[in-house]
């Protein structure tokens, strides 16, 4: 079990303005930073991160809204913090998200669901490796 997680947080959240209320609630569940950035993906820098869903119908969609604004990326430490932020920011579509996670509170729909968690430790380290050098992490 690692003890490090990957995350964004989406153009959705980041353009209404939730960055500081997101990143508030994150430090407040028990997560600590190890490496953050504000960046905007370029087309082929989202098509690339979610490659794994290339042949999916809503792709295009999906790369779409990840360039339309700016993320939040970072590396989270925590224990079990994989599972552990999964719960914290609850089911993909917000309607089904348990109450007081971060989508239901602040997602408006599937695809614009305000944060990105990695689904596994193999893919939180994949994931940030994508964002970060060695040096931007501490
Ligand atoms: P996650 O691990 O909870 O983020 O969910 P997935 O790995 O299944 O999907 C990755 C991302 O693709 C989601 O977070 C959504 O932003 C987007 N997505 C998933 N399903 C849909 C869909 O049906 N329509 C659209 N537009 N986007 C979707």
């Amino acid at each position: 079990m690692s003890n490090r997680t990957f995350t964004m947080i989406k153009p959705d959240a980041t353009g209404k303005g939730y960055t500081g209320a997101i990143l508030d609630q994150i430090i407040k569940a028990g997560f600590t930073v190890k490496a953050m950035k504000w960046v905007r993906l370029t087309e082929e820098q989202a098509g690339l991160f979610y490659d794994i869903h290339r042949a999916r119908p809503f792709f295009q969609e999906l790369v779409d809204f990840m360039i339309s604004g700016p993320i939040v990326a970072a590396i989270l430490e925590k224990d079990n913090a994989v599972a552990d932020f999964r719960e914290l920011i609850g089911a993909t579509n917000p309607a089904n998200a348990a109450e007081g996670t971060i989508r239901k509170l602040y997602a408006a729909n599937i695809g614009e669901n305000a944060v990105h968690g990695s689904d596994s430790d193999e893919n939180a380290i994949i994931e940030g490796d994508f964002f970060f050098s060695k040096l931007e992490r501490f």
